[in-house]
């Protein structure tokens, strides 16, 4: 829960921090000489109206330019004691020129701006681009003027320096941001300023909803659905949650927000537990993307595409337009088969097939990231007639080359933009249209609007309607609407196609004809119908070794001890869905009861008894309370 640098004893109040000036020289510097170097030349400008952070004025100017100004003598860098001063973005803070809200904003304003200096929850339901950052901006203006801060979390791939940038202009102060690839000093100083109450404004993913505020003002969770805030080792928590329970202890307003929401947070709304907003429409006269769904069945698939998506895909890209298509594989294939035996190549650790990673020509275990070079013949038959099984993104995109020489094509997955940077450097590309076809996985769901996209095409839907995951549907769902709201706007909407060979699945046909609003809603009277989560609490108990028998002999140890003193209902042990990773076998126990408070208590009460089994020391083992991913 805290930053690396406190747990190895640095202190929570700053020491000394790096501060730039002008030297003699720098201050006289006449305009002519850096005329050349316009980066240094702005950097020099802002010094003359006073000193900057170290890491401000890198941030602003560049490192290059900060280096070669203390090359040239003309800057030079101080360290002193830094004095932190609360609230002081009040003396800049300045609302820039923002639009009028919509009816259904200034509803959902106003009924945030009567939450002050309370515990409420309030689900702000909104299509994509509906306007719910707007309604954020405007909810937190009269806290920041108060002097009160705001916490925002986003997923991990939603932190864009944009979004950042938004804040930071509306309110012309300086944003606090905390996600995973922050040096550990950088990491430190936002949370040292955010506990002095210097920072307004704390926007960061999951970890940062611990960061410390002298003066919480409003929590805010941006597309609350959404799995990275779930975190599944170590310490295992849900942000979402955490925030809830933060809130209620500072006791003020939380806020969240999602065009999808979880059914878990849908329910709390629809029952009245938490406030409900809601948004409808699009903001800016944009419209929505109308959703079909494609029957693969008889159709000739060329490299997992069916020969019917060919057809629409090459209207769009012949009147111009973008064509987005969404893999949910990443790699070249999911396996490697043997064309004369049938065997197919496996990762020993996790008995599960290798990835055909062609660009790397080897194979690659998506479960344990071990590779092995692709082999020339099977190792059980020595045929070498080995072939490939099923589609990823590299095969997609290197048979949508051949389907359509010559039109420029880009694939988005974590093995083609690796870092930040790489991705928004690609996506801004692709706002300027450099490319006309899109090929890539989650990653496009995320976050980005894509104003050129005109159709929205998504392979293999299959997968996840007879998925063993409960939540599989609702996953779907939530993705396919993300990735519908990424296309389209006022001049040109889009259209998105799902191929399928079960066309008439009442999941999609519920989707594609009445949205998430109604297919949510329709879900959460299933689940109750199930007597699955929200309408009853889980908790389950992984166990894994290395000898199968250790990890499900502690489970069903685990299970006698329940049985004996608590009156919930348990299931397994079970393999997990990912039976074996890196070589342990893996078991869980399933817990659940109507009520959470016996739940836990039944937990809490047995959970010494489980530290004192004897395979409890043998074995891996973890509790997850209300877990959304049974893998
Ligand atoms: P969301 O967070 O729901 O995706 P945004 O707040 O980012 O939506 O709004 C989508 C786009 O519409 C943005 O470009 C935003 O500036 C614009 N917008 C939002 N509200 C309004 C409004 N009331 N009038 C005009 N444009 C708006
Ligand atoms: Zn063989
Ligand atoms: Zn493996």
């Amino acid at each position: 829960m805290l930053p690396v640098l406190l747990r190895k004893g640095e202190s929570s109040t700053p020491t000394h921090e790096e501060i730039l000036l002008l030297t003699t020289d720098g201050k006289e510097t006449c305009e002519n000489t850096l005329s050349r170097a316009p980066k240094q030349k702005a950097c020099v400008e802002a010094l003359l109206n006073g000193e900057l952070l170290l890491t401000q004025a890198k941030k602003q100017f560049g490192s290059a330019a900060v280096k070669a100004l203390i090359e040239k003598a003309l800057a030079h860098v101080v360290e002193q004691v830094p004095v932190f001063e609360e609230a002081r973005w009040v003396s800049t803070f300045n609302i820039a020129e923002k639009p009028v809200p919509d009816t259904e904003q200034s509803v959902a304003i106003a009924a945030l701006n009567r939450q002050h200096s309370q515990f409420v929850v309030s689900l702000l339901e909104g299509v994509t681009g509906s306007g719910k950052t707007e309604v954020y901006l405007q909810a937190i203006e009269p806290l920041l003027e108060q002097g009160k801060q705001i916490l925002i979390l986003v997923p991990e791939i939603g932190l864009t320096p944009q979004t950042v940038a938004r804040f930071e202009r509306r309110f012309n102060i300086d944003v606090g941001v905390l996600h995973s690839q922050l040096s550990d000093k950088a990491r430190l100083q936002v949370w040292q300023r955010a506990q002095a109450g210097e920072l307004g404004i704390v926007i960061g993913t999951r970890s940062a909803i611990f960061t410390p505020l002298k003066n919480p003002g409003m929590l805010i969770v941006d597309e609350e659905h959404d799995e990275s805030f779930k975190q599944q080792d170590g310490l295992r928590y849900h942000a979402r949650d955490l925030a809830t329970m933060r809130a209620k202890l500072h006791n003020i307003p939380l806020l969240l927000g999602s065009a999808t929401p979880a059914l878990e947070t849908l329910n709390n709304a629809l029952s009245g537990r938490f406030s409900h907003l809601q948004l409808t429409k699009r903001a800016g006269g944009a419209q929505s993307t109308y959703q079909h769904v494609l029957d693969a069945r008889d159709q000739p698939i060329h490299y997992g595409i069916a020969q019917g998506m060919l057809t629409i895909m090459r209207q769009h890209i012949n009147a111009g337009n973008q064509v987005l298509v969404f893999v949910n594989r990443r790699g070249y294939a999911p396996a490697l088969l043997c064309h004369h035996c049938g065997e197919t190549v496996m990762c020993k650790r996790c008995d599960k097939p290798y990835t055909v990673h062609k660009s790397l020509n080897r194979l690659q275990c998506h479960h344990c990231s071990g590779t092995r070079a692709m082999p020339s013949h099977c190792e059980a038959c020595h045929s070498n007639e080995l072939v490939t099984a099923g589609t990823g993104t590299e095969q997609v995109e290197q048979g949508l080359s051949s389907l359509f020489p010559g039109v420029k094509q880009v694939r988005i997955d974590s093995d083609s933009v690796r870092g930040k940077d790489k991705l928004h450097q690609t996506l801004d590309a692709i706002n300027r249209q450099e490319y006309q076809l899109l090929v890539g996985t989650q990653i496009l769901s995320k976050g980005h609007h894509f104003p050129h996209v005109t159709l929205v095409v998504v392979l293999d839907v299959d997968g996840a309607l007879f998925s063993a995951d409960f939540r599989a549907p609702e996953k779907l769902a939530q993705l396919v609407t993300q990735l519908a709201g990424r296309a389209g706007r006022a001049t040109k909407p889009g259209e998105m196609w799902l191929q399928t060979h079960n066309p008439h699945h009442p999941l999609l046909q519920d989707l594609v004809n009445n949205g998430y609003r109604h297919f949510a809603r329709h879900a959460l009277i299933e689940r109750k119908a199930a007597g699955l989560p929200p309408f009853i609490s889980q908790f389950v108990i992984r166990a894994e070794s290395t000898d199968s028998r250790l990890a499900f002999g502690f489970l069903k140890a685990t299970k006698d001890v329940f049985e004996q003193q608590h009156a919930i209902d348990i299931h397994g042990p079970f393999p997990c869905l990912i039976e074996k990773r890196q070589g342990r076998f893996r078991f869980m126990l399933v817990c659940s009861h109507e009520k959470r408070g016996p739940l836990h208590n039944a937990l809490r009460l047995t959970l010494p008894f489980l530290q004192a089994l004897p395979q409890a020391l043998k074995v891996r083992w973890a509790v997850d309370i209300d877990p959304t991913d049974f893998s």
